[in-house]
């Protein structure tokens, strides 16, 4: 039998939780504290297994239609040398499919479109214990600093900074290098995003500038200055980095509230799993509420908790371990390490 949820939080977690809970005939109210959807945000890499859990929720088709496959990315030293491969043709020869990346407003809107009901905007939650009251379920899918959180699993997650902040824009043109150039403290990314255009990311110490960043890339391979010439700086987005440490004893709480996506395991976007590992969440959860009905629903939220948290928190570790090797100020050790990777 089907009940009644409200998910808070329309990102891409709360979105595909909704589409989850909405294929096995749920009624659901979706809340969100902004007057609509954010149209901004980086490109996002979605990994094989979360392309078929896009699938499941029966949305890879309008998905991939928007997508664009991430097939040669390097990773080069400042001045070009290339230092070693993403392993990203082992993902495609192992999955059969490509890793693909997508806009974040594009794979918002393939969400929503898929939707059946709509968002209600400008709901601010701020203690979802009432929440719990009304509905037989509640995903807390309200990101980093979630209010669900916050309300009902105590304080043992905090939000850390991790002194990494991140310019991220689009150019207009497609660059014919990708992957990400690593610099001593600081680096640079290049993705596809759509046909003619390239996804970019600047990541410096906290305290830097967008006025300091074309000093900080002076001098570095084609295209970063031109790209950071070409550009306005006003149109630059700014990306604090942070992540939710220590991580969760669960996910799940009282047989009735469940969180998914930055709300569960907020990660450093170092290994581009942000946007994969809430839709794995998303799918995971919404299968087991299914497979047990709202009589089961305490079951189904030890089943989602047992499939997806420590899998999600070793993403998120890998994650941060992997923007501590990156932003180190002792590159000449890491460049020697990374030559070391298989090609
Ligand atoms: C505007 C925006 C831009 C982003 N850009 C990037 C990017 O460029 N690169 C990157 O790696 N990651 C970015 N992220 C984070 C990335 O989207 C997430 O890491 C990933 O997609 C997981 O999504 P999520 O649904 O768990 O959380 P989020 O995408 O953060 O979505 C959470 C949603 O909950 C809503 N919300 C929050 N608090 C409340 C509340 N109290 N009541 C009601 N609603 C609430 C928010 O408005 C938001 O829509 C961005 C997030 C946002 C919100």
């Amino acid at each position: 039998m089907a009940g009644s949820a409200v998910v808070v939080g329309a990102g891409v977690g709360g979105l595909a939780t909704a589409i989850g809970l909405r294929r096995a005939g749920w009624r659901v109210t979706i809340l969100d504290r902004r007057a609509e959807l954010e149209r901004y945000g980086t490109a996002f890499g979605i990994h094989p297994t979360a392309q078929a859990a896009l699938d499941r929720l029966g949305v890879g088709d309008a998905f991939r239609a928007r997508a664009v496959p991430y097939r040669d990315g390097r990773i080069r030293t400042p001045d070009g040398r290339v230092l070693a491969s993403l392993p990203l043709e082992r993902i495609e020869r192992r999955a059969g499919r490509p890793e693909l990346l997508i806009s974040r407003p594009y794979l918002l809107d393939v969400l929503q479109a898929a939707l059946d009901v709509p968002v209600t905007y400008l709901e601010n939650v701020s203690d979802a214990t009432s929440l719990a009251g009304a509905h037989d379920l509640v995903v807390g899918a309200d990101g980093i600093n979630s209010a669900v959180r916050a309300t009902l699993f105590g304080s043992r997650g905090e939000v850390r900074r991790v002194g990494t902040v991140t310019w991220i824009g689009v150019a207009d043109f497609e660059s014919a290098v990708h992957g990400e150039t690593w610099g001593r403290g600081r680096f640079f990314g290049l993705t596809p995003i759509e046909p003619g255009r390239t996804n970019w990311y600047a990541a410096v110490p906290e305290a830097t500038d967008a006025g300091d960043l074309r000093a900080l890339f002076a001098g570095w391979h084609d295209p970063i200055p031109r790209i950071l010439s070409g550009t306005d700086p006003d149109s630059w987005i700014r990306y604090e980095m942070r992540h939710l440490f220590p991580a969760l004893p669960t996910f799940v709480h009282g047989g009735k509230v469940a969180l998914v996506g930055d709300a569960a395991h907020a990660m450093t976007p170092n290994l581009g799993q942000g946007a994969c590992t809430a839709i794995l969440d998303a799918e995971a959860l919404t299968r087991a509420v299914a497979r047990h009905g709202v009589s089961g629903l305490p079951p189904a939220l030890r089943a989602y908790d047992a499939e997806r948290r420590r899998s999600a928190q070793r993403v998120a570790f890998g994650s941060r371990t992997l923007h501590r090797f990156v932003r180190t100020e002792r590159s000449g050790l890491r460049d020697s390490l990374v030559r070391l990777l298989p090609s």
